[in-house]
């Protein structure tokens, strides 16, 4: 293997500290304990997961966290009404609704019920067109937590010829924008792109945001690329034992860290990014609504 391993765990503790560090003096100095409220519709395993794993990371850091579960057969109406009841409380500062919602819900209206100040997962139409138009926004953590890592390891990313795979609203778009924005070309794979692995090998910097499991191999990559592998693929692990399974990621770990430079593992790279810059994004809807100074 000739890559480095790009260590998003290591990272992520690193901005959990920043960010405990910025909510105790909030808390000194203000009297003031950011808020962060995560609503999950229904039972789904992975999501009843990742909501537990927020919730705890929240409390950690020193902000309250306010969790509200529904039933599956919630209403559309009894959910908006949740939505507006926090948006109006002061004592929270980001609202996370986890996705997927449950299919009688209209995901795109309950998102844009979100007020777009306590948007911290950045999914509002509004947070979504300041991205692209430059402005000051919410940034979607995903994408946000794979910029924090390239910035970090190469400095300026200016110039990069970058490629992402996945044109997702909830990562490949704003992955796309946030390169363009740090000067990147982009370009943006998706499943109808021709000669896929020509495209990615010409890439400086590739992003696999696709959810198919170790689909981008080795042969695709240039040789010193950075691969940024977001997916989080289940799949059997015969070898573990009888019903056992793993996590990969989009990105076949072993051959591309044959070819890259550095590369991101899964578990252990873009996923505990995630929830940091969620918790990150709270501290700074938090001084934004106090009319105080933003971490950096
Ligand atoms: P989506 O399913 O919404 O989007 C997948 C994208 O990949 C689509 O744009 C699709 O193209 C493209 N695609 C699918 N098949 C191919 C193919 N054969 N060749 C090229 N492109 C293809 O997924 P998400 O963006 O939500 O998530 C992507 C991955 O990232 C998943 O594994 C997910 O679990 C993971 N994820 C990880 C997070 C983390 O914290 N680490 C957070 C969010 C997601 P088209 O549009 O043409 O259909």
């Amino acid at each position: 293997m000739t890559a480095r391993i790009i260590d998003g765990k290591a990272f992520a503790a690193k901005v959990r500290e920043k960010v405990a560090g910025h909510v105790a003096r909030l808390k000194e100095e203000h009297a003031i304990t950011p808020g962060l409220a995560v609503v999950l519709v229904g039972e789904d395993p992975a999501s009843q997961v990742y909501v537990r794993s927020k919730g705890k990371q929240t409390v950690e850091v020193g902000m309250n966290s306010y969790e509200h579960k529904l039933d599956a057969d919630t209403s559309e109406k009894d959910l908006l009404a949740l939505i507006d009841k926090l948006n109006n409380a002061p004592e929270v500062h980001g609202i996370l609704v986890q996705l997927p919602l449950p299919g009688h819900l209209n995901e795109d209206l309950v998102i844009n019920s979100i007020d777009p100040a306590k948007d911290v997962d950045g999914f509002h139409i509004s947070n979504v067109g300041l991205l692209g138009t430059g402005q000051k926004s919410m940034v979607p953590c995903t994408p946000l937590g794979c910029l924090m890592m390239l910035r970090d390891y190469h400095g300026s990313l200016s110039g990069m010829d970058a490629v992402v795979i996945g044109r997702s609203n909830i990562v490949g778009k704003p992955m796309a924008q946030l390169l363009l924005g740090d000067s990147c070309t982009v370009t943006i794979a998706h499943s109808r792109t021709k000669d896929i692995q020509d495209v990615t090998r010409r890439a400086d910097i590739v992003v696999a945001a696709v959810g198919r499991p170790e689909m981008v191999t080795g042969d695709w990559i240039k040789p010193g690329a950075t691969v940024i592998d977001v997916g989080i693929n289940r799949i059997d692990a015969p070898d573990k034992g009888e019903g056992q399974t793993r996590l990969v990621g989009d990105c076949h770990f072993d051959s591309c860290a044959e070819v890259a430079g550095a590369i991101t593992p899964v578990p252990g790279g873009v996923g505990p990014m995630t929830i940091a810059c969620l918790l990150a994004n709270t501290v700074t809807a938090c001084c934004r609504a106090n009319g105080l100074s933003e971490p950096e």
